[in-house]
Formats: C-alpha cells, structure tokens, sequence
C-alpha cells in the first residue's frame, strides 16, 4: 500500500467510528448485518480459500464488512453490560503508535528503547492516582493482559509465598521444586482461597495455578450481604492444621458492585490475621478500585469508607480497560516483592535475555506470563498526562453519577425493584453497577431480551437469589446521566405497558 493508501485508510476508520456530539451509535448492530458479515468470511470449500486479495480489498472488506457487525461497546455510551469500559480518544491515538511502531517490551533495555520506562512511569503515576502507597512499597509491579492475568499472577504469588514460607531455609521454591514436592516438604495437606462471591475468574486462576477451583470457599457474611466477607469464618479456616490460605477480597463485586470489607479496621484485622497465619491477601479491585479516584464529598463517603485499606494487601488486580477506558487487551498487577514474582516468572538460563540494569527496572519477561509482550502500558500513561488526577476524577464521577441515575429512573417506574434490596441507599450503596428485576416474574424473565432488542440501551442478564435480574454496568466516559435516566425511564415504562396489553 502506497503511503497515501494508508492515509485515506486511516480517515476512513476515523468516518466510519466517529460519533457526532448528542447522537448515540447502536447498542447492537443488528441480525441482518451480522448475516452479511458472517457470509463474508471466507468460504473453506472456495477454490480461492487463501488466495490473496491485496490490502485495498482486504481494507474495503474490514471496513465495508466485518465493521458494520459489531457492537457499540465502544461507541454507544449505553452499552451497559457486562463491565466492558470504552476508550478515551487520547487512549486510541496512544493505541495507535503502539501498533505503528510495534515495541516488544519484554527485556529492560535502557540504551536501546524508552518502552520499558515509560511502563513503569505510568505504573508509578498509577499507584499514585489510586493512594496505593510509594513505589518503594510495591516493587512488583507489571502490566497484564486484564484481571484474569492480574489474578493469575495474584494466586501464583500468594502459592509462592505461602508454602516457601513453611519450608527450611535453602529448601527451594514452588518455582523451582513444583508444587507437589513444595507442599510435601512443607507438610501441606490442602491450599484454600477465601474469598465472598469472588470473580469466576479467581476460580479459573485456582485452576491455572494448580490449586483447583474446588479450593476456592465462599465464606459470606449472611444472606442479606453474601458479598462481604465473613472475617470471623476466615479466622476459623486459618487455624485449620497443614492447610495454607490465600485470603482474596471482592472488591467490588461483579453483580453487585459491592465490596467484601467494609472499611480500614476489616483490612487492619485480616493484615493481623494474615500475618499470624501465613496467609496471602490478594485484592481483585478490578473497577471498584477506581472509587478511591471520587472526589471526596458525602454522596462518595461511603465508597471510600470500604476502599479504605485495601492497599494493606500482598497483591493486587486492577483493569485498565474497563474504568480507564484504554483499549482491550490491559490489565496492572501489583505486589511487594519483586523476588516473589521473580521466584515464579523467572526464565532460568538465557543469557541472550539478560538485561543492563542498574535502574531497578525489571525485565516484564521475568515478573510475568508473557516474554514477548505489547506495549499496552503507553495507552494508559496517555490517559494519565492527558487527564490527569482531575480529569480521571470527573470521569469516574461521571459514571457513578450517572449509575445513580438509573437507579432513580429504575426505581420511579412501577413494577421494578432494585436489588439485592429495594430499599438499598442510591447515594451510599451504589458506584457504577445497578442490579434490578421486574416485579411480575413472567415480565422478569425476558425482560433482558425486551431491553436489548429495543437497541437503546443494552444489559446482561444475571441471576439473584435464584430469579433472573438485569445488570447495567456504567464504566464509559460518554455516560451522561439527563439521558440516561431518560432512555430508562421511557424504555420500562413502555416495556410494562406492552406487556400488559399482550
Ligand atoms: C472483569 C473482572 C474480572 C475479569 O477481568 P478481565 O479483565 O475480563 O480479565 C475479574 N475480577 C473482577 C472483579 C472483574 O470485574
């Protein structure tokens, strides 16, 4: 492709992405443009199966095809399912030269590239941004490819630490020995996770890390708060006799939006309890870490009264592409020790990979999952020159302004409650998600399908206390609170009054 090829490219992505100020892009893009681009792709049987078809048609077809069907996750800005975030355009253009200049930040080489910098610059400013502590306290720390990653790295460091911990000096690490002969010499029978409804994804670490996911306990406070952790049952578990814990605290939650403590003397107590018993704790903030970015006023107080505290942990998950709004695929993990993660991460004998290091910079390929590794640290240090602390502030305000929003739509129209309890505080209980169901349970049981047809604004469906219940995440920067209670309040009440007269 000639240069001025890629130039009109490039405007043509631009034209086919943008969204004019006030307008909403679709939610979905619909059966029928999914059937098109379906059609499209190609056909195994042709004769032209793998022939070439040259960048200028390959790019009409991306653009003229497979663009068309896919949702508006980035573009609506009431694309409220799951918790997906969206990008800042500051976070786009930074993605950009990312892939234009295709940095392959695994090794720290200060001479040759800045890529390796820059990452732990925009780490440092994170801990900074979310009160986290000084760098000094958190010298493990990398980028990920999400929360998954993050609590991969979590679990394998906290197995790390905990089982080293029972062994003799100079016997070892589960890096090196495995975990089979590590727990054997240390004398573990059994590894548990305790958590209160922690992430699907802490069970697939479980898996990953070789301890199970049959390990992972749920250890509720009650029926009315199964979200918080029940500190008193996590003391019993700790005392249990050739057993190693890792204690991993929701925070929040990912139906809920709710947090496992609730304030500084829960995280004081279970450091001590942690301590005592040679536990690991292993915070999963993934979005509700962001709350700690509000501005301090009453209507936060409560959000930062559960955030208080968290930073006494061992380790920590964090997502970049959902709060953030930087591009898929990004994720932070932080943890104290650097030689915990070098214990498990290392690459052993490749004097090719070593590094010139006398920066304290780590080579990412010894800390974590990946060698070669994106440079998916430059779309977040973009976000944070171009916004800094302030603008990082309104936006994250922006969305629990605006999940508040929906809340009170929700709960002014007949027939909805908001769960887990209708008579939940909006201004205390709820950051960015809001959890609600029909009344009528038959209305309750498509009620998913009836918003998400209507393609103005799209939810998931989830389940509480056994009956179907509709999950609305707000975590893009283009939430905007009049329309959003608007789009609600109109939507339910037409669903309702459709489904009376059917
Ligand atoms: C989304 C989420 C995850 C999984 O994160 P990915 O970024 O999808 O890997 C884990 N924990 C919590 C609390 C989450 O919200």
């Amino acid at each position: 492709m000639e240069s001025s090829d890629i130039e009109h490219a490039q405007r043509r992505i631009r034209e086919s992405a943008t969204v004019a100020p006030g307008e909403h892009a679709p939610t979905l893009p619909g059966l029928e443009k999914l059937s098109h681009a379906r059609a499209s792709l190609p056909d195994a049987t042709a004769d032209n199966y793998l022939a070439a078809r040259g960048p200028k048609a390959t790019f009409d077809h991306l653009i003229d095809d497979i663009v068309p069907a896919f949702n508006g996750e980035n573009r609506s800005g009431r694309y409220w399912g799951f918790v997906t975030g969206s990008t800042l355009p500051i976070a786009e253009l930074a993605d950009n030269i990312v892939s234009a200049y295709d940095q392959n930040v695994q090794v720290h080489l200060p001479t040759q590239t800045i890529s390796t910098e820059v990452e732990d610059a925009a780490l440092k400013m994170l801990l900074r941004l979310l009160q986290l502590g000084e760098p000094e306290q958190w010298e493990g720390r990398t980028f990920t490819t999400g929360a998954t990653g993050s609590n991969i790295l979590g679990l394998a460091c906290g197995r790390e630490a905990i089982i080293t911990s029972r062994l003799a000096e100079g016997s070892g690490s589960v890096g090196e020995v495995g975990l089979l002969r590590a727990c054997a010499k240390a004398g573990i029978e059994e590894i548990q996770v305790l958590t209160s409804m922690g992430h699907s994804s802490l069970s697939k670490a479980a898996s990953v890390v070789g301890i199970g996911r049959a390990s992972v306990k749920h250890l509720p406070f009650s029926d009315a708060e199964p979200w918080r952790l029940d500190i008193d049952a996590v003391e019993r578990e700790l005392q249990r006799k050739n057993v190693a814990s890792i204690i991993a605290i929701s925070a929040g939650e990912v139906n809920t939006g709710r947090f496992a403590t609730t304030g500084i003397e829960d995280m004081k107590r279970l450091r001590r309890l942690a301590d005592q018993y040679r536990a690991w704790i292993h915070v999963d903030g993934a979005f509700g870490i962001f709350a700690r970015v509000l501005p301090v006023k009453d209507e936060y107080a409560s959000l930062h009264r559960v955030n208080a505290g968290l930073e006494l942990c061992d380790s920590m998950t964090i997502d970049g592409h959902k709060l953030l709004n930087v591009p898929y695929d990004n994720g932070i993990f932080f943890t104290r020790k650097s030689s915990i993660q070098n214990d498990v991460f290392k690459n052993p004998n490749a004097a090719y990979l070593s590094t010139d290091n006398t920066s304290q910079i780590q080579s990412p390929l010894n800390i974590g999952l990946e060698n070669s590794r994106r440079f998916r640290a430059l779309p977040v240090y973009a976000v944070l020159m171009s916004e800094g602390r302030q603008g990082i502030s309104e936006m994250m305000e922006r969305m629990v302004i605006t999940a508040r929003a929906v809340a009170r739509a929700i709960q002014s129209c007949d027939g909805y409650e908001l769960l887990p309890d209708p008579s939940l505080n909006i201004e205390d209980d709820i950051h960015i998600i809001v959890l609600f169901r029909a009344r009528d349970d038959a209305l309750n049981k498509v009620l998913v399908q009836r918003i998400n047809e209507g393609n103005k604004w799209y939810v998931s469906g989830t389940s509480w206390d056994g009956k179907p219940a509709v999950r609305v995440a707000i975590s893009s920067w283009r939430a905007d609170h009049k329309d959003a209670h608007d789009t609600v309040k109109e939507s339910l009440t037409a669903i309702s009054q459709a489904y009376k007269h059917a």
